[in-house]
């Protein structure tokens, strides 16, 4: 027994009289009766109670397990919260108008008191079992992917049919008699996690994106109170996937249907912990409560059709989609760096009445995360979510990016107390933190980076771990995890705990992980800094770099683990390959430098055109004097391996006498440019090069280099592709209307001193090669296989296959990667066989360039 959580009769007590308190708001009623005959507690509020079932519904459960009492309290606090609040609080006023809230606060009453009074880690209800063991899960007890298992004691006994049990017929007789539940919340703990519904597929559904969305609103709500972090997980596909619980009932009659896995034990610390958890969850249920009404089954606004990105530079993107358009239509859409994130008001990045959106001053070679929905400014109503577009901007032009994985042989945990840490490495998971049992633990990660090359400057780099569970973090708010890289000198065994523990590390990178930031379900990544990025170039020894995660090193008192569990990616207990760790690189090169002189200079005013003399000035007329250059751009290696990073232009100045006001800029002009007065004055001018200089600072500074802005960058590599003579020309100005026979000469004659075009440029294919060819699709032993053949290209370094349920992918990033190597087929393992589904091969070479998606429709038969 632990004061302060309610007894379920003295929660009984506090719904009758808010019912008599606020009989219009409010009501507590029975929908059945429990082994021990307690009557289950069903509570609705609602702005006004008679109509309350023929709004859009929250539906609530709580505590179906009996010792993860969070469900009951916060729904006492919920109800509490919501009542004294509604007469005042217009939003909450709105939320209730448009949508009701019902409630089973404790699913196990009879389990729940058991819990609090015998055996406080009791989880099942009270049934006697025909072998005289007692207790059903409830949790496993509903329809959907149903166990049938004669193991009566077990903690996850489903009992011996669906729907067997009095409480999980109580809650499904509620649910088909209320079609107008639309979002079922079910509150469990541990884990500070969201586990939404899946359909046993292990697919992205159509409604994933709104599952996910609704999730990281409502986590985005929790952060806000508490800095607490929310993981959203749909758990392992497909075989251990939950069997018969709750949620996917309601999933299957169309509710959209989460778990939610409360703090980071089952029965916490009142006053220190549960104090904050209900204080976090009640703004996450009232955002749950506004969504309700967007997903009713009558919701006129419907999902936008074919959300497209059709186009992808590295800077933009632009967005297409269709809708049958009126003038109360807008459409709102969401951007996000990361992974199922939330979309409010602070990622909102247009509302518009167009079909079309194109986002613009985006970073390169940056995954970025775009959603959408319709809403009706009249009625505010909103539709669903259309799935989610995942694309990566391309990478700029001096830019080359690597993804390197973990190796298995170099990648493990090691722990203080076990003696068979060897076989730690390349299976499993990566245990780090403390615990009674391990004691201290480490992981240990290497990376191959030998297609790295040795000249290359890392501009940014980050190193992901995937947290596959973060159950056995029990301590709140407790420890931190860090990454350090190792120095490979002070290395010595990596499987051998003490080795581990002295080596050295150069630093540690990004920030700190905290213990409620462990996000399960949603990558980590450490960003590094710059200095940090030299460093990780420094620490490479034989093509490697090794990482060292730690997390905290000793427990509170009385608390026997925190102890984090990060997905390896090898092995059978992971989520497989593509889950590996993982180093993002993007990085340039050293670049060449190559000076071009002009092969022509000339001097051209209205009397004459003089050769190798560089003047420009007002002759005694007040006419323009121009110089012009000429360069061949012939020497630097072939336009499709070369990329030209930067450029500029030298002029030296002899002796200046001049002080009047003039001023000269260069301008970068088409090659054809006739060498005569009359042409040059109609000249075109593609761009002026750099800012003018006056002849005060041509005194001051005899050279002046004339700096290439990103547009004439780009047209000069244009012009190295037909490898082509380029042109500029010296201009004169004044403010002062007539000047007359004032000008600057600049050195010609002296190597050193004469005009220079000053080019560096980095080797790097700009084309991708050749897409595949031959590509099919089969079935194999009940999987789809996807097979095709690679270009014979020297340059080919592997094929890149996604999926994409929804659509034609237009980028690599634009679905569920399922291979990229030199292999020529992949099989898709979960992929079901009984939905429609696109799959895209792209090849990609060192840069990488990925060529253009072969596609291939997979219909089932
Ligand atoms: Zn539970």
């Amino acid at each position: 027994m632990k004061r302060l959580y309610r007894s379920y009769e003295a929660s009984t007590n506090i719904f009758k009289e808010l019912q008599a308190k606020y009989p219009n708001y409010f009501k507590i009623e029975s929908i059945g009766n429990t082994w021990e005959n307690r009557e289950i507690n069903l509570i609705t509020i609602s702005k006004n109670i008679k109509t309350a079932n023929s709004r859009p519904a929250l539906f609530y459960t709580g505590t179906i397990h009996a010792r993860e009492w969070i469900g009951h309290e916060l729904a006492i606090e919920f109800a509490i919260y919501v009542l004294k609040n509604l007469e005042t609080d217009p939003t909450l006023q709105t939320y209730l108008n448009e949508s009701t809230v019902y409630m089973v606060p404790c699913a196990n009453p009879d389990g729940y008191e058991y819990s609090r009074k015998h055996f406080s880690f009791w989880r099942k209800n009270r049934r006697q079992n025909v072998d005289g063991t007692y207790g059903v899960d409830l949790n496993r007890n509903f329809p959907i992917g149903f166990v049938k298992s004669t193991t009566a004691a077990s903690n996850v006994y489903g009992g011996p049919e669906p729907f067997s049990e009095p409480e999980t017929q109580a809650l499904r007789d509620f649910v088909l008699s209320h079609p107008n539940i639309t979002i079922a919340l079910d509150y469990h703990s541990q884990g500070n996690v969201f586990f939404p519904a899946h359909d046993f597929r292990h697919e992205d559904t159509i409604d994933t994106t709104d599952m996910n969305t609704l999730c990281a609103n409502m986590a985005e709500e929790i952060r806000k109170i508490s800095g607490r972090e929310y993981g959203i997980h749909q758990g392992k596909p497909p075989a251990k996937l939950i069997s018969g619980s709750g949620r996917e009932f309601y999933y299957s009659n169309g509710i959209i249907s989460t778990v939610v896995e409360v703090g980071t034990r089952n029965i916490s610390d009142y006053m220190e912990d549960m104090n904050e958890n209900i204080r976090e969850h009640i703004p996450a249920l009232i955002h749950a409560l506004k969504e309700a009404d967007n997903y009713a089954k009558d919701n006129i606004m419907k999902r936008v059709n074919s959300f497209n990105a059709t186009e992808i530079g590295s800077k933009h993107v632009n967005l297409k989609w269709d809708y049958k358009l009126n003038e109360n239509i807008y459409f709102e859409i969401f951007r996000s760096t990361k992974d199922k994130q939330f979309c409010n008001s602070s990622n909102l990045i247009s509302k518009t009445q167009s079909l079309e959106f194109n986002d613009i001053n985006l970073a390169s070679n940056r995954d970025y995360y775009y959603n959408i929905r319709a809403v009706n400014k009249k009625t505010n109503q909103k539709s669903p979510f259309y799935p989610q577009i995942k694309i990566r901007t391309l990478i700029e032009y001096d830019e080359y990016s690597r993804t390197y994985f973990a190796n298995a042989k170099g990648t493990g945990y090691v722990a203080e107390n076990l003696n068979n840490n060897p076989n730690h490495f390349g299976v499993n998971s990566l245990f780090v933190g403390v615990d009674d049992n391990k004691g201290i633990s480490y992981a240990v990660i290497s990376i191959n980076v030998k297609s790295l090359p040795a000249n290359a400057l890392i501009k940014l780099a980050s190193i992901n771990l995937y947290p596959i569970n973060r159950v056995s973090t029990t301590i709140e708010k407790y420890g931190e995890w860090n990454i350090g890289l190792v120095n490979q000198e002070t290395m010595g065994d990596i499987t051998n705990f003490d080795d581990v523990n002295n080596m050295e590390i150069i630093r540690y990178v990004g920030r700190p992980t905290e213990s409620h930031q462990l996000t399960q379900g949603i990558w980590r990544n450490w960003i590094l800094s710059g200095l940090e990025c030299n460093d990780l170039k420094k620490s490479i020894k034989n093509d490697t770099i090794v990482l060292r995660v730690e997390g905290p090193k000793e427990l509170t008192i009385g608390r026997t683990k925190q102890m984090m569990q990060w997905d390896i990616g090898y092995g059978s207990f992971g989520f497989g390959l593509a889950y590996r760790p993982r180093l993002e690189l993007t990085y340039t090169i050293e670049p060449t430098t190559t000076t071009l002189y002009a092969k022509s200079i000339k001097t051209i005013s209205k009397a004459e055109v003089i050769d190798d003399v560089i003047t420009a000035g007002f002759d005694e007329n007040g006419n323009k004097i121009y110089s012009t250059f000429q360069f061949n751009l012939a020497s630097l290696p072939p336009y499709n391996d070369t990329m030209i990073t930067k450029a500029y232009f030298e002029l030296n100045s002899t002796k200046i006498y001049i002080k009047d006001d003039i001023r000269f800029h260069l301008e970068f002009v088409d090659e054809n440019i006739d060498k005569n007065f009359n042409d040059i004055t109609n000249r075109e001018v593609i761009q002026n090069i750099g800012y003018d200089v006056s002849a005060t600072e041509l005194k001051n500074n005899q050279t002046q280099y004339f700096m290439f802005d990103s547009f004439s960058e780009i047209i000069l590599n244009e012009k190295l592709k037909s490898k082509s003579d380029i042109s500029f020309v010296l201009k004169p100005t004044s403010s002062v209307k007539i000047l007359k026979n004032k000008s600057v000469s600049w050195e010609v004659s002296n190597n050193y001193l004469s005009p220079k075009l000053i080019l560096e440029h980095i080797p790097k294919r700009r084309f991708p090669v050749e897409k595949v060819s031959n590509a099919k699709l089969s079935l194999e032993n009940g999987k789809i296989k996807v097979s095709w053949t690679n270009p014979k290209n020297p340059d080919f370094v592997g094929a890149k296959v996604i999926r994409n349920p929804f659509r034609k992918p237009l980028s690599a990033q634009d679905g569920q990667k399922l291979y990229a190597g030199i292999d020529e087929y992949t099989l898709d393992d979960f992929g079901a066989t009984d939905i429609n589904k696109y799959y895209a091969i792209f090849t990609y070479d060192d840069v990488p360039n990925y060529s253009q998606a072969v596609i291939l429709e997979y219909i089932p038969k």
